[in-house]
Protein backbone atom coordinates (compact mmCIF):
# COMPACT_ATOMS: atom_id res chain seq x y z
CA UNK A 1 0.00 0.00 0.00
CA UNK A 2 1.26 3.48 -1.17
CA UNK A 3 -0.04 6.42 1.42
CA UNK A 4 0.68 9.79 0.83
CA UNK A 5 -0.88 12.17 3.80
CA UNK A 6 0.12 15.46 2.79
CA UNK A 7 -0.93 17.90 -0.79
CA UNK A 8 -1.68 20.40 -1.56
CA UNK A 9 -4.00 22.11 -4.75
CA UNK A 10 -4.63 25.32 -6.45
CA UNK A 11 -6.77 25.60 -3.26
CA UNK A 12 -3.57 26.95 -1.74
CA UNK A 13 -0.46 26.92 -3.05
CA UNK A 14 0.12 24.19 -5.45
CA UNK A 15 -0.27 24.62 -8.68
CA UNK A 16 -3.03 21.66 -9.62
CA UNK A 17 -7.30 21.95 -9.07
CA UNK A 18 -7.69 19.23 -6.68
CA UNK A 19 -9.12 16.38 -9.18
CA UNK A 20 -5.47 17.13 -10.89
CA UNK A 21 -3.58 15.89 -7.75
CA UNK A 22 -5.81 13.23 -7.36
CA UNK A 23 -5.55 12.11 -10.88
CA UNK A 24 -1.53 12.74 -10.57
CA UNK A 25 -1.97 10.37 -6.95
CA UNK A 26 -3.17 7.63 -9.17
CA UNK A 27 -0.52 8.27 -12.19
CA UNK A 28 1.94 7.89 -9.29
CA UNK A 29 0.88 4.53 -8.03
CA UNK A 30 -0.62 5.79 -4.67
CA UNK A 31 -3.38 3.98 -3.50
CA UNK A 32 -4.39 6.58 -0.40
CA UNK A 33 -3.82 10.54 -1.02
CA UNK A 34 -4.34 13.31 1.06
CA UNK A 35 -5.45 16.60 -0.04
CA UNK A 36 -4.45 19.07 2.88
CA UNK A 37 -4.57 22.70 2.12
CA UNK A 38 -3.05 25.46 3.80
CA UNK A 39 -6.29 26.84 6.28
CA UNK A 40 -8.95 25.32 3.69
CA UNK A 41 -11.17 22.84 2.78
CA UNK A 42 -12.47 23.97 -0.09
CA UNK A 43 -10.90 21.21 -2.41
CA UNK A 44 -12.72 18.15 -0.71
CA UNK A 45 -15.78 18.30 -2.34
CA UNK A 46 -13.80 18.38 -6.27
CA UNK A 47 -10.90 15.70 -4.93
CA UNK A 48 -13.44 13.42 -3.52
CA UNK A 49 -15.66 13.53 -6.73
CA UNK A 50 -12.24 12.61 -8.49
CA UNK A 51 -10.87 10.09 -6.36
CA UNK A 52 -14.62 8.25 -6.14
CA UNK A 53 -14.53 8.05 -10.56
CA UNK A 54 -10.44 6.93 -10.56
CA UNK A 55 -10.34 4.55 -8.47
CA UNK A 56 -8.12 5.72 -5.20
CA UNK A 57 -8.93 6.46 -1.87
CA UNK A 58 -8.85 10.09 -0.06
CA UNK A 59 -8.02 11.23 3.63
CA UNK A 60 -9.30 14.58 3.59
CA UNK A 61 -7.06 16.99 5.70
CA UNK A 62 -6.32 20.47 5.79
CA UNK A 63 -2.79 22.20 7.04
CA UNK A 64 -3.10 25.02 9.46
CA UNK A 65 -0.66 27.71 9.96
CA UNK A 66 0.28 28.32 13.32
CA UNK A 67 2.60 30.71 15.20
CA UNK A 68 4.28 29.70 18.27
CA UNK A 69 6.13 33.26 19.62
CA UNK A 70 6.83 33.91 16.08
CA UNK A 71 7.58 30.93 15.03
CA UNK A 72 5.61 29.10 12.14
CA UNK A 73 4.10 26.21 13.01
CA UNK A 74 1.96 23.98 10.77
CA UNK A 75 -0.55 21.60 12.31
CA UNK A 76 -1.93 18.76 9.74
CA UNK A 77 -5.85 17.97 10.36
CA UNK A 78 -7.19 14.91 9.25
CA UNK A 79 -11.10 14.35 9.08
CA UNK A 80 -12.47 16.87 10.82
CA UNK A 81 -15.79 18.70 11.09
CA UNK A 82 -14.96 21.57 8.12
CA UNK A 83 -18.17 23.87 9.66
CA UNK A 84 -17.16 23.10 13.14
CA UNK A 85 -17.76 27.21 14.11
CA UNK A 86 -15.02 27.24 16.49
CA UNK A 87 -11.94 25.96 13.83
CA UNK A 88 -13.76 27.58 10.70
CA UNK A 89 -13.21 30.77 12.63
CA UNK A 90 -9.75 30.38 13.33
CA UNK A 91 -9.19 29.47 9.60
CA UNK A 92 -10.99 32.49 8.26
CA UNK A 93 -9.10 34.59 9.82
CA UNK A 94 -5.98 33.78 9.55
CA UNK A 95 -7.29 33.18 5.29
CA UNK A 96 -8.32 37.20 5.74
CA UNK A 97 -5.05 37.99 7.61
CA UNK A 98 -2.93 36.08 4.97
CA UNK A 99 -4.94 38.54 1.79
CA UNK A 100 -4.13 41.75 3.66
CA UNK A 101 -0.62 40.61 4.47
CA UNK A 102 0.02 39.79 0.53
CA UNK A 103 -1.50 42.95 -0.51
CA UNK A 104 1.02 44.64 1.97
CA UNK A 105 4.06 42.25 0.73
CA UNK A 106 3.40 43.28 -2.86
CA UNK A 107 3.23 47.20 -1.87
CA UNK A 108 6.55 46.78 0.14
CA UNK A 109 7.95 44.76 -3.29
CA UNK A 110 6.30 47.37 -5.51
CA UNK A 111 8.47 50.35 -4.10
CA UNK A 112 11.67 48.17 -5.69
CA UNK A 113 10.60 45.94 -8.29
CA UNK A 114 7.55 46.80 -10.22
CA UNK A 115 4.66 44.67 -8.83
CA UNK A 116 0.40 45.00 -8.98
CA UNK A 117 -2.01 43.36 -6.73
CA UNK A 118 -3.60 42.56 -10.37
CA UNK A 119 -0.20 40.36 -10.96
CA UNK A 120 -0.79 37.96 -7.73
CA UNK A 121 -4.76 37.97 -8.44
CA UNK A 122 -4.05 36.66 -11.64
CA UNK A 123 -2.07 33.73 -11.05
CA UNK A 124 -3.89 32.81 -7.70
CA UNK A 125 -7.21 30.73 -8.16
CA UNK A 126 -10.43 32.43 -6.53
CA UNK A 127 -10.93 32.24 -3.43
CA UNK A 128 -7.17 30.83 -2.35
CA UNK A 129 -5.53 30.24 0.94
CA UNK A 130 -2.86 33.38 -0.63
CA UNK A 131 0.59 32.59 0.48
CA UNK A 132 4.10 33.77 -0.80
CA UNK A 133 4.41 31.33 -3.45
CA UNK A 134 1.36 32.95 -5.05
CA UNK A 135 3.32 36.41 -4.69
CA UNK A 136 7.02 34.30 -6.00
CA UNK A 137 4.96 33.30 -9.29
CA UNK A 138 3.99 36.61 -9.69
CA UNK A 139 7.80 37.87 -9.56
CA UNK A 140 8.46 35.22 -11.89
CA UNK A 141 5.43 36.51 -14.53
CA UNK A 142 7.19 39.69 -14.49
CA UNK A 143 11.01 38.38 -14.69
CA UNK A 144 12.16 39.72 -11.68
CA UNK A 145 13.21 35.85 -10.13
CA UNK A 146 13.27 32.59 -12.75
CA UNK A 147 11.50 29.93 -9.91
CA UNK A 148 9.22 29.96 -7.01
CA UNK A 149 12.70 28.79 -5.34
CA UNK A 150 14.53 31.80 -6.13
CA UNK A 151 12.04 34.06 -4.72
CA UNK A 152 12.21 32.41 -1.93
CA UNK A 153 15.54 32.53 -0.84
CA UNK A 154 15.72 35.78 -2.10
CA UNK A 155 12.83 38.95 -2.27
CA UNK A 156 9.93 36.32 0.00
CA UNK A 157 13.03 35.21 2.37
CA UNK A 158 11.40 35.24 5.98
CA UNK A 159 14.67 37.81 6.92
CA UNK A 160 13.63 39.95 3.87
CA UNK A 161 12.64 43.41 4.56
CA UNK A 162 9.69 42.67 2.26
CA UNK A 163 8.45 39.99 4.50
CA UNK A 164 4.98 40.66 6.52
CA UNK A 165 3.67 38.33 8.88
CA UNK A 166 -0.09 37.51 9.25
CA UNK A 167 -2.18 36.07 11.99
CA UNK A 168 -2.06 32.21 13.16
CA UNK A 169 -3.22 30.43 16.05
CA UNK A 170 -1.28 28.81 18.54
CA UNK A 171 -0.51 25.05 17.85
CA UNK A 172 -1.85 24.31 21.45
CA UNK A 173 -4.91 25.78 20.77
CA UNK A 174 -5.15 24.74 17.38
CA UNK A 175 -4.36 21.29 18.35
CA UNK A 176 -7.54 20.91 21.00
CA UNK A 177 -9.64 22.80 18.07
CA UNK A 178 -9.18 20.32 15.83
CA UNK A 179 -10.17 17.31 18.68
CA UNK A 180 -12.93 19.50 19.23
CA UNK A 181 -13.90 19.42 15.85
CA UNK A 182 -13.63 15.83 15.17
CA UNK A 183 -9.91 16.02 13.69
CA UNK A 184 -7.25 14.01 14.55
CA UNK A 185 -3.88 16.47 14.57
CA UNK A 186 -0.55 15.31 13.04
CA UNK A 187 2.51 17.83 13.58
CA UNK A 188 3.72 18.59 9.99
CA UNK A 189 7.46 18.67 9.46
CA UNK A 190 8.55 19.54 13.43
CA UNK A 191 11.92 19.74 11.95
CA UNK A 192 12.28 21.56 8.79
CA UNK A 193 14.81 23.87 9.87
CA UNK A 194 15.88 24.79 6.24
CA UNK A 195 12.96 26.58 5.64
CA UNK A 196 13.02 29.11 8.97
CA UNK A 197 13.16 28.67 12.74
CA UNK A 198 11.67 25.54 14.28
CA UNK A 199 10.23 25.13 17.90
CA UNK A 200 11.87 22.81 20.51
CA UNK A 201 10.61 19.45 21.91
CA UNK A 202 9.04 21.32 24.99
CA UNK A 203 6.40 22.42 22.15
CA UNK A 204 6.03 19.37 20.79
CA UNK A 205 5.23 18.36 24.54
CA UNK A 206 2.78 20.99 25.00
CA UNK A 207 1.04 19.79 21.94
CA UNK A 208 1.00 16.27 23.01
CA UNK A 209 -0.13 17.58 26.12
CA UNK A 210 -2.97 18.91 24.60
CA UNK A 211 -4.17 16.57 22.67
CA UNK A 212 -1.89 16.12 19.24
CA UNK A 213 -2.53 12.45 17.74
CA UNK A 214 0.79 11.80 16.07
CA UNK A 215 4.14 13.30 14.20
CA UNK A 216 5.27 13.62 10.11
CA UNK A 217 8.44 12.14 10.63
CA UNK A 218 9.23 11.13 7.34
CA UNK A 219 9.36 14.46 4.81
CA UNK A 220 11.95 15.31 2.91
CA UNK A 221 13.22 18.32 5.32
CA UNK A 222 13.98 15.68 7.93
CA UNK A 223 17.44 14.99 8.25
CA UNK A 224 18.49 11.55 9.79
CA UNK A 225 18.76 12.63 13.14
CA UNK A 226 15.57 14.25 13.15
CA UNK A 227 13.39 11.52 11.83
CA UNK A 228 15.43 9.38 14.72
CA UNK A 229 14.87 12.30 17.57
CA UNK A 230 10.97 12.13 16.59
CA UNK A 231 10.25 8.51 15.98
CA UNK A 232 12.19 8.33 20.04
CA UNK A 233 8.97 11.58 20.75
CA UNK A 234 6.69 9.67 19.18
CA UNK A 235 7.66 6.24 20.70
CA UNK A 236 7.40 8.11 23.94
CA UNK A 237 3.81 8.69 23.66
CA UNK A 238 2.53 6.45 21.54
CA UNK A 239 1.87 8.76 18.98
CA UNK A 240 0.91 7.86 15.21
CA UNK A 241 3.91 8.68 12.74
CA UNK A 242 3.32 9.22 9.37
CA UNK A 243 5.59 10.55 6.63
CA UNK A 244 4.46 12.30 3.15
CA UNK A 245 5.19 14.14 -0.20
CA UNK A 246 3.98 17.91 0.55
CA UNK A 247 3.40 17.77 -2.82
CA UNK A 248 2.49 21.22 -4.62
CA UNK A 249 2.51 20.34 -8.25
CA UNK A 250 5.10 22.05 -9.86
CA UNK A 251 5.62 24.85 -7.32
CA UNK A 252 8.27 22.36 -5.20
CA UNK A 253 10.01 19.66 -6.08
CA UNK A 254 8.42 17.25 -3.75
CA UNK A 255 7.01 14.19 -5.91
CA UNK A 256 3.96 12.37 -4.75
CA UNK A 257 5.02 9.15 -2.60
CA UNK A 258 8.15 10.38 -2.37
CA UNK A 259 7.51 9.57 1.52
CA UNK A 260 4.73 6.89 2.61
CA UNK A 261 2.76 6.61 5.88
CA UNK A 262 1.87 2.84 6.91
CA UNK A 263 -1.43 0.67 6.93
CA UNK A 264 -1.44 0.47 10.50
CA UNK A 265 -1.15 4.64 11.17
CA UNK A 266 -3.46 5.45 8.79
CA UNK A 267 -5.88 2.86 10.45
CA UNK A 268 -5.18 4.64 13.71
CA UNK A 269 -6.07 8.32 11.93
CA UNK A 270 -9.07 6.74 10.70
CA UNK A 271 -10.20 5.61 14.22
CA UNK A 272 -9.75 8.35 16.02
CA UNK A 273 -11.38 10.99 13.41
CA UNK A 274 -15.08 11.52 13.20
CA UNK A 275 -15.13 12.15 9.23
CA UNK A 276 -14.75 9.32 6.75
CA UNK A 277 -12.30 8.67 4.33
CA UNK A 278 -13.39 7.81 0.82
CA UNK A 279 -13.15 4.75 -0.61
CA UNK A 280 -13.49 4.19 -4.47
P1 LIG B 1 3.52 31.45 3.62
O1 LIG B 1 2.71 30.44 4.39
O2 LIG B 1 2.66 32.29 2.76
O3 LIG B 1 4.44 32.23 4.48
O4 LIG B 1 4.44 30.63 2.62
C1 LIG B 1 5.02 29.41 3.01
C2 LIG B 1 4.64 28.34 2.02
O5 LIG B 1 5.45 28.46 0.89
C3 LIG B 1 4.82 26.94 2.56
O6 LIG B 1 3.58 26.29 2.63
C4 LIG B 1 5.68 26.22 1.58
O7 LIG B 1 5.06 25.08 1.08
C5 LIG B 1 5.91 27.19 0.48
N1 LIG B 1 7.35 27.27 0.20
C6 LIG B 1 8.33 27.43 1.10
N2 LIG B 1 9.53 27.45 0.48
C7 LIG B 1 9.29 27.28 -0.83
C8 LIG B 1 10.11 27.20 -1.98
N3 LIG B 1 11.44 27.31 -1.91
N4 LIG B 1 9.53 27.02 -3.18
C9 LIG B 1 8.20 26.91 -3.27
N5 LIG B 1 7.36 26.97 -2.21
C10 LIG B 1 7.91 27.15 -1.00
ZN1 LIG C 1 2.47 25.31 0.81
FE1 LIG D 1 3.97 23.04 5.76
FE1 LIG E 1 2.43 21.55 3.19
Amino acid sequence: MRIDLHTHSTVSDGTQPPAEVVAAAVEAGLDVVALTDHDSAAGWGEAAGAARRLGITLVPGAEISCQWRGVSVHLLSYLHDPEHPGLLGELTRARSSRERRAERMVELIDADYALTWDDVAALAAPGATLGRPHIADALVARGHVATRDEAFTSILATGSPYFVGHYAPDPVVAVELVRAAGGVPVFAHPKASRRGYTVGDHVIEAMVAAGLAGLEVDHRDHSEPDRARLREIAASHDLIVTGSSDYHGTGKQNRLGENGTSPADLERIEAEGKGHVIRP
